[in-house]
């Protein structure tokens, strides 16, 4: 049986405040709530990290993650912060590959290689985000997008250290936009994704991976998306701000 996992990506919303109110709501709910199998995954701006970790004390059905990390342990790198770091304040998961980071930080296959491998170093469990663009998808390079981006930020891992990967598709004209991909076209990449990673490492190890959908995810798209084979779960972003409707999803 493979990992179900429902993640939420705050991404930098929500002052101090507005964060712990709406952790508060997610850790009532998720605990009063039967979640089946499904873990609860938040991952919040830095800020909170500390604050919500202490609420999720006790709490199994709910992890938190940050959204992001530099891949050196410390030192001189102003702003930036570490694995070691978030680890030390309670995150146990970290996004890393978010197409918004590729995007306007332009992280690049190699940076976001070496952060996977700064991220399990560490024993944080990273979700690393792979998807096209509207372009890649109406040129139909969509799976060469998708496994040059496995190829270069996961597939250098040993298959013990890629174990401990979830992955999460997200194609990038699904996000925010309120388009998502039907069930058909996410499961279509999932079964890719999977069987790439069958062919890299073993079938044992591509059916243990959890592989999340992530894009315009709500109450409504997620019973069918996740009814799919190969998807194991979500990464929400925008719907996660609710905690009616991000644990509405994770139900
Ligand atoms: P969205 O974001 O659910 O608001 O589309 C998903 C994500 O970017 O992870």
């Amino acid at each position: 049986m493979r990992k179900k996992i429902v993640a939420g990506n705050w991404k930098m919303n929500l002052d101090f405040q507005q964060g712990i109110s709406l952790f508060s709501e997610i850790v009532n709910m998720a605990k009063d709530e039967v979640l089946g199998q499904q873990q609860v995954v938040v991952c919040s701006p830095f800020i909170h990290l500390h604050g919500i970790a202490q609420l999720a004390k006790g709490v199994s059905r709910v992890a938190i993650g940050a959204q992001n990390i530099y891949f050196e342990e410390k030192g001189a790198y102003t702003g930036e912060i570490s694995a070691v770091q978030v680890k030390s304040a309670g995150a146990e998961y970290v996004i890393l590959g978010h197409s918004e980071r590729r995007a306007y930080f332009n992280e690049s296959d190699d940076m976001l290689s070496k952060k996977v491998d700064a991220a399990l170093k560490h024993g944080l469990i990273p979700v690393f985000c792979i998807g096209e663009t509207r372009e890649e998808r109406e040129a139909d390079r969509y799976f060469d997008v998708i496994g040059g981006q496995l190829e270069q930020g996961v597939f250098h891992l040993s298959n013990e250290a890629f174990s401990n990967v979830v992955l999460a598709y997200e194609p990038v004209w699904a996000i925010g936009t309120g388009l998502t991909a039907s069930p058909e076209q996410a499961q279509e990449v999932h079964a890719f994704i999977r069987d790439k990673a069958a062919e890299q490492y073993n079938q044992d190890t591509a059916d243990q991976l959890t592989i999340l959908y992530g894009g315009s995810c709500n109450p409504q798209n997620a019973p069918e998306l996740f009814a799919q084979p190969d998807i194991d779960g979500g990464l929400i972003g925008g719907a996660s701000l609710k905690s009616r409707d991000f644990i509405d999803i994770a139900k």
